[in-house]
């Protein structure tokens, strides 16, 4: 058994679904295909239903578009046999998501709940089109089996053992099937509401049912030809690495490299499935291939990868009353958490005197005004000095399993910095030894990223 999941832009055209089809074809096991919305779906989605609410008579324009879209694509990809009936259920969902905008129009009001249930058309939509596109295949409602819970701060996350056992109860029981289609990232709650997994989350999905079908490997068919060395964007020698860890991959997706949505590692990490990171329109490349053994030849690299992202804030707070004062990390992060800041990046020196955080830039705003207000006494009192913000940065990590025990490898990371005239603000190395990460002035970032990829030896 294998699930075979596959992106956006690999189901976004009728072209790109001529490929989905040839690589499910190909693949002679039982399998389980799980598809995005066609590309750039959801984000229309989301802006109509913003536009309608905000009553912007113009959303008809844009829900206009998407009918066509979707037409076009039933025309171009499903075979004659199935076209009018694929038509006929497609048309009907988008008269539900019509008659639903209309709604949001006339009550000018768009609830989290309204729009999880307009964001789900995008999948439902999807995979009716790609299982009346595949011969023999059958169409299976993720809605009945993948299960959220509100996890206390309002955000909906996984219902494993709910989620677990509907599987059970539903198309694992199902001998019939040779070639199942589901939709990702779509989900109910336990009254029945939809939800999702979250923005990309449809690569979740697709580990959720690996895991739960204990499936002998989970593919994950996308746009790019897999993890790359380094932003490709920006190094332009940056190749594909053929083989990660679930580790290595783990520290690569969470930052920067965004071909993996970070949560689907663990579900297949924890039942050891490998993952298959493929290009669908080069289905000749290698890929990356993801599982517990450390490739022979990596262990002769000092590093795996490097991934970046240029949008750092680092924010400072100091005192010389920190000394040894049990509870004020506590309070940093409670605070923050309270009110949904993500920190990414976390120094405090031996001395206690102050703790550093990177946080998105975005974020940063609200992350000085929470903890100004946290420690408002503290600041007023003249205890803490006043907490300082600092944008404008980029955040390096350098990542690999084969850095553990290598002496003098931050020495050499330091040196390449120090010799190509930047300066770092900022560093964190755990002692799992397998990321070094670094916060440098944003403007110096692909300088910095070249000398990494030049001297740690990543060329091919
Ligand atoms: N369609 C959803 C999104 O765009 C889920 C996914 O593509 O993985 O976020
Ligand atoms: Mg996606």
């Amino acid at each position: 058994m294998k699930v075979l999941k596959f992106g956006g832009t690999s189901v976004g055209t009728v072209e790109s679904l001529h490929n989905v089809k040839a690589i499910v074809e190909a693949c002679p096991d039982r399998k389980i295909v799980v598809v995005s919305a066609l590309g750039g779906i959801t984000d229309m989605l989301i802006d109509t239903a913003k536009q309608a609410a905000a009553d912007d008579i113009s959303y008809m324009d844009r829900y206009t578009a998407m009918i066509e879209r979707h037409i076009d694509v039933v025309m171009g990809a499903v075979p004659e046999s199935r076209r009018a009936g694929t038509l006929g259920l497609v048309k009907n969902l988008l008269n539900e998501l019509g008659n639903i905008y209309c709604g949001v129009t006339l009550l000018k009001e768009l609830s989290k709940r309204s729009l999880d249930i307009i964001v789900s058309y995008g999948e439902r939509i999807s995979s009716i089109i790609v299982s009346n596109m595949l011969e023999d295949a059958v169409h299976f409602d993720a809605r009945k089996f993948i299960k959220t819970r509100d996890n206390g701060y309002g955000v909906q996350v996984l219902d494993n053992d709910a989620t677990h056992a509907a599987i059970a109860e539903t198309i694992a029981s199902d001998p019939t099937w040779h070639t199942a289609v589901i939709g990702g990232f779509i989900a109910t709650d336990d009254k029945g509401d939809v939800t999702n997994l979250g923005r990309g989350g449809s690569d979740y999905t697709a580990a959720i049912m690996a895991a739960a079908m204990d499936a002998e490997q989970l593919e994950i068919w996308t746009d790019v030809d897999g993890f790359m060395t380094a932003d490709p964007k920006v190094i332009n020698d940056a190749y594909v690495i053929d083989h990660l860890t679930y580790s290595e991959a783990m520290e690569l997706c969470n930052f920067g490299a965004k071909v993996v949505y970070p949560p689907t590692i663990y579900p297949v990490y924890h039942k050891n499935i490998p993952i298959l990171v493929k290009n669908t329109f080069k289905p000749q490349e290698r890929g990356t291939l993801i599982s517990t053994q450390m490739h022979a030849s990596h262990s002769e690299r000092e590093i795996t990868g490097i991934s970046s992202i240029n949008d750092t804030t680092l924010i400072t707070i100091s005192s010389f009353c920190m000394v040894g004062v049990i509870g004020v990390n506590t309070r940093i992060f409670s605070s923050l958490s309270r009110n949904g800041v993500s920190v990414f990046l976390v120094c405090q020196t031996a001395s206690e005197n102050n703790t550093t955080l990177a946080v998105r830039t975005a974020d940063a705003e609200l992350a000085t005004k929470v903890l100004r207000e946290e420690f408002a006494k503290e600041l007023a009192s003249g205890k803490f000095n006043e907490i300082i913000a600092e944008s404008g940065l980029a955040t390096i990590a350098i990542v690999g399993e084969s850095m553990r025990n290598n002496t003098g490898l931050s020495g050499k990371l330091f040196n390449t910095m120090g010799t190509a005239g930047i300066n770092v603000r900022a560093f964190v190395q755990g002692a799992l030894e397998i990321n070094i990460s670094f916060v440098i002035d944003a403007t110096q970032l692909p300088k910095a990223l070249r000398a990494i990829h030049d001297s740690f030896c990543l060329k091919n």
